[in-house]
């Protein structure tokens, strides 16, 4: 049974058609906050009204079309900035493809800028003057398409923009490219057209349906280069005319408490993050942090991106229900860029703030063997043989459904099987890749009945339905396959993690290798800085480990490598990069803690 359902009268009316209104209709109304902390520890602020807001991305859109065509792109290599939610309105506002990138001196991310903006061939580069040095230092020194202009986005003359008319936009015209994190393979340019941008902020409305949706503010710090920041700072906000409060993601890692704070400046406020940044703001909570701070008026945690972990959900309500936090707004959501960005969440199957997110109980053994069955007895003091799954709610506006990815076959409730999309959030193809998007976005079911036959979206992902809900078990391409057992790697990565503190959690990347019979499987795992190098027993936390795995699933660990912090792949947005850290594996390339002893 596939979840969900379309919604005939969801509007797929161009958003930045309501940029134009609310500029009219609220002119005064804030509309983009930035908290600067860079100049301000307590952070310096910034607003733009929606009228104000019209008008930059008005001049922003004179200031494109002097330069490129419609159709053409236009990178946006800026830092996290008000002028950033302008480009991408003004490219809107002129027909030109958005890209939405990042300044050249994010640390760490090279190589996917590259591969994006080659990709992408922009016509334009829109940046900020302060980032024009690292931008011509990127085109200087790599083999890049050179664009035929730049914009300095905090020098664009108002005036530019007097009397810029709307285009006619229809939805289905292609709005902006989202390039993909990158956690299996290069990062591939989703192509989102305006019907799709405007769908998809519009179903998490309906989703969620807030109380007052008027009043309701958000709160971000999330890359606007990502898809959940994106839709999260000016999708959403884009429907009604909300507020948005937009902070830099270092201001949030530097002191994740700021987070918190911002949060309880609103009465009526929803924010987005991915697991991690629950558990690391958790982490920080104590009786002198939380001082003065109110999150009452907190109506959505969103929680998606990557996998959501049963001990942050808890640990982030136990941190600050005793600020006011309700135990239901932690919501946990599914998603991804192929989708715009959002698929289902629990809001729809579990809409009580009161009631904290849904966990299913599950034999550990059955999971193996791609089933979900609910554990028979008491999950909780079953320890090892029980291992819980989050639900992630229900999608609305679009149909999510579990099919066989050799068959092609839906599959029956409590049978994990690929997880499909339908709906008109759907991105259009990978930009320049007709192959691989007529694989991703156009697949067929066979045995269809009451849905739609093709026209679906694969993700790669492996999910099963129960009784109404969606339970997302892991990535297909991240599967560990030994003897005919299926294992998630984020599953052994926690039981790892969890065996000694010698290792630093959330930064284990687990996967297998070939071996002669059956694949095997490989540990990598940071060493606990909080743990002294002088006092670590290395072939101690390797047996711990290898015991603990063997014990939970039932495998054994072909080889485990303890490396140095900082030292696992991630992704631009955080998440551990499973397959850039096997080939390095593979290259022997991993910056082993076993080589610093043994100098
Ligand atoms: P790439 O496609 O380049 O490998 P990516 O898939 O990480 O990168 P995104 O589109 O940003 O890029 O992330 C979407 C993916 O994140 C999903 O396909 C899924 O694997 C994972 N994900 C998102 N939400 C959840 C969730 N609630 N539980 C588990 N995994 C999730
Ligand atoms: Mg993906």
């Amino acid at each position: 049974m596939a979840l969900g359902s379309l919604l005939p009268d969801l509007s797929l009316r161009p958003l930045v058609e309501s940029l134009a209104e609310h500029a009219v209709t609220k002119p005064d109304a804030r509309a983009f906050t930035f908290v600067d902390y860079s100049s301000d520890r307590d952070g310096a602020k910034r607003t733009l009204t929606w009228g104000e807001a019209w008008r930059s991305s008005q001049a922003t859109a004179a200031a494109l079309r002097r330069i490129a065509e419609p159709g053409e792109r236009a990178a946006l290599l800026l830092p996290q900035s008000l002028e950033y939610l302008i480009a991408m309105c003004g490219a809107f506002a002129s027909q030109i493809v958005a890209v939405p990138l990042f300044s050249p001196d994010l640390p760490g991310n090279a190589d996917r800028l590259i591969r994006a903006y080659s990709d992408a061939e922009p016509a334009v580069i829109v940046t900020l003057s302060s980032a024009l040095p690292y931008v011509e230092k990127f085109l200087d020194e790599h083999d890049v398409p050179r664009p035929r202009g730049i914009i300095l986005a905090d020098e664009i003359d108002p005036a530019l923009g007097e009397g810029w008319e709307l285009p006619e936009l229809s939805p289905n015209d292609l709005a902006y490219l989202q390039y993909t994190s990158g956690s299996t393979s290069s990062p591939a340019g989703v192509e989102i057209t305006h019907g799709g941008f405007a769908a998809n902020a519009r179903q998490l409305w309906r989703s969620w349906d807030p109380p007052e949706i008027e009043t309701c503010e958000a709160v971000t710090w999330l890359p606007l280069f990502h898809d959940m920041g994106l839709i999260t700072a000016l999708a959403l906000p884009l429907v009604n005319g909300n507020h948005v409060i937009l902070a830099d993601p270092m201001s949030f890692l530097m002191r994740p408490i700021r987070w918190m704070r911002l949060l309880s400046e609103c009465p009526n406020v929803y924010t987005a993050g991915p697991n991690f940044a629950y558990d690391y703001v958790a982490g920080q909570a104590n009786e002198k942090s939380l001082a003065g701070i109110d999150l009452s008026g907190v109506n959505v945690c969103l929680n998606g991106a990557e996998p959501i972990r049963p001990s942050t959900l808890k640990a982030f309500n136990d941190a600050f229900t005793p600020a006011g936090l309700r135990p239901g707004v932690l919501r946990p959501a599914y998603g991804l860029a192929e989708a715009t960005v959002f698929v289902s969440g629990s809001f729809v199957t579990n809409p009580d703030p009161m009631a904290p997110a849904k966990l299913l109980g599950v034999d550990r053994e059955t999971l193996t063997q791609g089933r979900i069955v609910p554990f028979d007895g008491d999950a909780e003091s079953a320890g090892d043989r029980a291992q819980y799954l989050v639900s992630c709610g229900a999608p609305q506006g679009q149909l999510v459904a579990i099919v066989d990815p050799e068959t092609l076959c839906e599959q029956p409730d409590g049978t994990v099987g690929e997880i499909w999309v339908h709906g008109p959030n759907v991105g259009r193809g990978y930009w320049g890749n007709s192959e691989r998007s007529a694989e991703t976005f156009n697949a067929v079911i066979k045995d269809a009945r009451d849905i739609p036959v093709d026209g679906w979206m694969r993700t790669g992902d492996f999910g099963a339905a129960h009784d109404g809900e969606l339970y997302v078990t892991g990535r297909i391409k991240d599967l560990i396959i030994v003897d005919g057992r299926n294992h998630y790697p984020q599953d052994i990565e926690v039981t790892a993690e969890e065996a000694s503190p010698a290792i630093r959690p959330d930064y284990v990347a687990a996967f297998a290798i070939p071996g002669e019979e059956t694949e095997r499987l490989v540990v990598v795992a940071e060493r606990n800085r909080r743990v002294p190098i002088a006092r670590l027993d290395l072939a101690e936390v390797e047996r711990t480990v290898r015991a603990r795995v063997n014990q939970v699933h039932e495998m054994s660990i072909h080889e485990f490598v303890l490396i140095e912090p900082g030292s696992l792949s991630r992704t631009s947005s955080g998440k551990v990069a499973r397959a850039a850290t096997r080939a390095r594996y593979l290259e022997g390339d991993l910056v082993r803690t076993s080589d610093r002893l043994s100098r």
